[in-house]
């Protein structure tokens, strides 16, 4: 816990436990006098205003813009620290077992596709051997990771297509894996940044749509609009490390239910409502 800092429970209005309100005027109490001596000038009738209307005032009234890019810096900086050595926790050999790898790790987890990929890529070894195989082949192999049947029509379909139309070779754009069966933006980021080192994307998967949202880096709660939103504020050259840091920071302390915001190195920078512990001020908007 930070010196000096009294931890605060977020309450469910959003506004923090402890924190100074302006206190309502009492009923019959004479109007407030300015310094002149003259009564403040009653405020004319509130217009409804849109939701838009409504932030823009927010963040023009309080000066806070959670995209600014210093608070971006901050937040970057706060992640390198805390996951200086962060990268792919998918065990692989190779651009095509990554991209397997990264196909059955949907709805999975990485430590069930770590348990499941070495025996199959003992029995497959190239990728030639996936292309051979009919997906019904391949089902048992890769059951325990969930969908298995969508996972082999995927994972078969990607070698034959890899195999006819790209030389084997695992190709190296955007558009070419796009081209592949089963794979997405997620996957394709993944190969793109973690294998080829090319940052053409932001990584965005359960813990980063999560994140994201709570750190009020993103509003959406479309994975491609995140990734937009994510593209124009983080610097190209961090897209990859930033993915990898946050889904770590995901997966040890930013959990979805109850995350450890009492040991998160960022929680200064974090106003989301569903903290379990804060030292700031708690915006009902940033919501995981
Ligand atoms: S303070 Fe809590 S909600 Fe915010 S990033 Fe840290 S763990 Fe997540």
């Amino acid at each position: 816990m930070p010196r000096g800092n009294v931890p605060r429970q977020p309450s469910r209005s959003g506004s923090q436990e402890g924190a100074r309100r302006k206190s309502a005027p009492l009923k019959g109490a004479r109007p407030k006098r300015v310094a002149e001596g003259r009564p403040e000038s009653r405020p004319s009738p509130k217009k409804p205003t849109s939701a838009k209307a409504a932030a823009a005032k927010k963040k023009s009234l309080s000066g806070y813009d959670p995209v600014a890019p210093e608070r971006v810096k901050e937040i970057i900086a706060g992640l390198d620290q805390l996951y200086p050595s962060a990268t792919c926790a998918l065990t692989h050999r190779s651009a095509w077992e990554l991209l397997v790898a990264t196909i059955l790790s949907a709805q999975s987890t990485d430590v069930r596709v770590n348990m499941v990929t070495p025996a199959l890529f003992q029995k497959y070894p190239a990728v030639q051997d996936f292309a051979a195989l009919e997906p019904e082949q391949l089902q048992p192999d890769i059951y325990s990771t969930g969908f298995f049947r969508n996972k082999s029509k995927s994972v078969v379909g990607a070698a034959r297509k890899t195999v006819a139309e790209f030389g084997g070779q695992v190709p190296q754009t955007m558009d070419e894996l796009l081209s592949l069966p089963g794979v997405a933006r997620k996957t394709a980021n993944v190969v793109l940044g973690t294998w080829f080192k090319k940052n053409e994307g932001v990584v965005v998967d359960t813990h980063v749509t999560r994140i994201s949202r709570r750190l009020e880096l993103t509003q959406q709660e479309d994975a491609v609009k995140i990734e937009q939103d994510l593209m124009q504020i983080i610097p190209r050259e961090r897209w990859t490390d930033f993915s990898h840091e946050v889904i770590w920071h995901g997966r040890k302390v930013c959990v979805a239910r109850g995350p450890k915001c009492a040991d998160c190195g960022i929680e200064k920078l974090c106003h989301a409502a569903d903290k379990t512990w804060s030292t700031v001020e708690i915006h009902p908007s940033a919501k995981g």
